[in-house]
């Protein structure tokens, strides 16, 4: 480097941690993530994409721009209520609250009046048991997938699981439900054929090796025309007169009925059907946080509690707060956007094309998260043209649109009503000219 070198004026690392605002973020972001932020900088000084004298000011900004987590936060735009790849079910205000009353020490295992150790998570398992009377007994584990590895093992051993061969489910990014249940031992015993399935099927299966019965709801496709399947009444008479446990996994979790979903079968109608054990996601029409939910008959809950793998898959305190908050509080996200009152979504649409100058369409949303896969949503979305969406995603918020058709369709069914500005403002600035942008944007 020569005398005359600009990058001479690079500020060196040690001038620059010891300025007073980095000493202080240091206490919230730790040194790693500050060192690597003003290597960055100084290294596009020394490229000459950064003038020396903005290092320090662009350390600065970086740092205070830093969030805790690299997880950026969506606006939902698509019309998909439960969306896997923005998280599934966006949390309720009680459940958020939860998470946070539970992030410290709490008594997830502890009863303060005694001091002695309680059951783990007994606040979740009362507010479910309570939402779902049928049940006798609940337990909560990490995730569905989770939930019926636990019931198919502790139930079967190396034992069969019968299942029909039209409800052999693969759940999304290749992961299939039968792979799942066999990785721990337990040999599948499938029965009938892929479009009809009848008692006498189950039946003649049934033998000395028989762990338990299990019907899985296709919930991700539909099979229509020549079809016939044994519903869970007729299964449990089976299962009564050959001494054997009926699980039935539901996947999407509704608790009771809902007339906006009337193919979907919830947990209630399950356990009254006579299963011993219902299996549901947490994050799916629950609107909750992911978990596993097992509701049922109080014995075989507790053979599933006991059974070394409960332990692996055991839900953690934020799951166990943010559930409870779900299940006993207001009414979730998921539930508000299934249920969304047409002329209030119809005035929102046209008050966002209006203000950014596009057209209201007549769009479908979707339940999403492989569930009810033949139920459309009707409603609306404002249409704009296909070079919006990547702007839309890369925008501050970030707002997830659908592209289809070659448009970018923006749906408010899952937009909170708060948010309507916020997304309003965020459409304006995606839509503006690139000259305006780049003000806007350094401003
Ligand atoms: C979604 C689903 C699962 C898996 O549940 P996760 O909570 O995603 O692990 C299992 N069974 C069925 C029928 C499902 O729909």
């Amino acid at each position: 480097m020569g005398q005359d070198d600009p990058r001479r004026l690079i500020p060196r690392t040690d001038r620059i941690l010891a300025h007073p605002e980095v000493r202080r973020a240091r206490e919230r972001l730790g040194d790693d993530v500050i060192r690597s932020i003003v290597q960055d900088l100084q290294g596009q000084a020394r490229r000459g994409e950064l003038a020396p004298g903005d290092v320090e000011p662009g350390v600065l900004a970086a740092i205070s721009a830093r969030k805790a987590t690299s997880l950026t936060p969506v606006l939902n735009a698509t019309g998909v209520v439960v969306h896997t790849n923005l998280g599934r079910a966006p949390l309720s205000r009680s459940a958020r609250e939860a998470l946070l009353a539970a992030a410290g020490y709490v008594d997830v295992e502890l009863d303060l009046p005694s001091g002695t150790r309680s059951r783990r998570g007994a606040g979740a398992r009362g507010a479910l048991l309570r939402a779902c009377p049928a049940a006798e007994d609940a337990l909560i584990v990490n995730n569905g997938a989770a939930a019926l590895l636990l019931a198919t093992t502790a139930l079967t051993g190396t034992g069969d699981v019968i299942i029909s061969r039209g409800e052999l489910v693969e759940i999304g990014a290749g992961f299939r439900l039968p792979e799942l249940i066999e990785s721990t031992g337990a040999r599948l015993r499938e029965v009938g054929t892929t479009n009809r399935t009848h008692l006498q099927d189950y039946e003649s299966a049934i033998g000395e090796r028989t762990g338990c019965l299990l019907k899985v709801h296709p919930s991700n496709f539909l099979v229509s025309g020549f079809t016939s399947s044994v519903g869970v009444d007729q299964l449990h008479s089976l299962a009564v007169t050959h001494g054997v446990p009926l699980v039935v996994d539901l996947g999407s979790g509704l608790l009771a009925p809902d007339p906006a979903l009337p193919d979907e079968p919830d947990i209630a109608g399950a356990l009254t059907a006579g299963a011993d054990v219902v299996i549901a996601s947490g994050d799916k029409l629950l609107g909750g946080p992911q978990a596993g939910l097992l509701l049922g008959r109080a014995e075989v809950i507790a053979r599933l509690a006991r059974h070394p793998l409960a332990r692996a898959l055991r839900a953690d305190k934020l799951t166990l707060a943010a559930l409870e908050a779900t299940v006993s509080g207001e009414l979730p996200p998921v539930a508000a956007a299934l249920h969304v009152d047409p002329i209030r979504l119809r005035r929102r649409t046209e008050a966002l094309a209006d203000a950014v100058g596009g057209t209201v369409v007549e769009h479908d949303g979707r339940v999403g998260g492989g569930g009810a896969p033949g139920v459309p949503l009707p409603g609306w979305a404002v249409r704009l043209p296909e070079d919006a969406a990547p702007r839309l995603r890369t925008g501050d918020p970030a707002v997830l649109p659908r592209v289809h058709g070659g448009a970018c369709l923006v749906d408010l069914r899952c937009i909170p009503e708060d948010d309507d500005e916020t997304l309003t403002a965020a459409v304006r600035a995606a839509l503006a000219p690139a000259g305006e942008r780049l003000e806007s944007g350094s401003s």
